[in-house]
């Protein structure tokens, strides 16, 4: 059977300090090969590049999150294209908006978001967006963004929960669709109606640890370990074996962020 993915996982955030051994190991033993690790800012930007760098397997992603968008200044863009030098980062992100709680004005996020897109342009890197109660005015600028960028693999909605409209116009427009622990959740009816008639082959699995933990973890930290839980729910979905999900998604995540096939890359090597 081919390894799990974690294309998004916040390993390098307080809540893991000190546990990334044992974390690992229950990843392992869940089947979970390769993990992405975004910054939320530039320290746990830096963080999860040193993570990354220690690892085979583990990849980082350099950016600063909408919630910190009042601290995003052109000297912080200086340190993520500096951080991204290393090639343990495939990504830029997590960036986008979040108009839910306004953590900062929302003049800022939109320039702190228009400004790393440009810089994942300038890296050829794709990216990973955040997305909440800001679809409107995020598609706005990711359409605008996504035709200069040559290419099919843009970056990716983590934890997608928009509706099925917002879906097809990112996948036409060349962005992967991130799939997470609510698409367990009772009330995800609508969310997994969207997802299952999604093509294939724009689908990851993410965990969004330490965040979102799929059921029957509820109310616990989430962590890569519990992914296999959400690949069984897309599997019953899509009517299809966990070995083809595990398949299809592993794949996504290698063509996305550009990595070779085999399994030198992998936390299980
Ligand atoms: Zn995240």
């Amino acid at each position: 059977m081919k390894p799990l993915t974690d294309t998004h996982c916040h390993l390098s955030l307080d809540q893991f300090t000190g546990e990334l051994d044992p974390i690992l190991k229950r990843a392992r033993a869940a089947g979970v090969g390769r993990l992405v690790i975004p910054g939320i800012d530039i320290e746990t930007s830096r963080r999860a590049v040193e993570i990354a760098e220690g690892l085979a397997g583990i990849y980082a992603s350099v950016g600063v999150h909408p919630h910190n968008a009042s601290s995003y200044s052109d000297s912080a863009r200086d340190r993520l294209r500096e951080l991204a030098r290393s090639p343990a980062v495939v990504a830029v992100g997590e960036i986008g908006l979040d108009y839910y709680r306004d953590h900062s004005p929302r003049d800022q996020q939109v320039a702190a978001l228009i400004d790393q897109l440009s810089l994942a342009r300038e890296l050829e890197l794709p990216v990973i967006i955040h997305n909440r109660e800001a679809q409107e005015e995020l598609f706005e600028v990711l359409l605008e963004w996504a035709p200069t960028v040559a290419g099919t693999k843009k970056g990716v909605l983590h934890a997608f929960s928009g509706t099925r409209a917002s879906a097809e116009t990112a996948v036409s427009s060349g962005f992967f669709i991130g799939v997470a622990g609510p698409l367990t959740y009772p009330s995800a009816e609508e969310l997994r109606q969207t997802i299952q008639d999604l093509p294939q082959d724009r689908l990851l699995l993410e965990t969004d640890s330490p965040y979102l933990p799929p059921q029957p973890h509820r109310g616990q930290r989430n962590e890569p370990a519990y992914l296999p839980l959400i690949a069984e729910e897309l599997g019953r979905l899509t009517g299809g074996e966990i070995d083809k999900v595990i398949a299809y998604t592993s794949r996504n995540a290698s063509y996305l962020f550009g990595w070779l096939n085999g399994s030198a890359n992998s936390i299980l090597s």
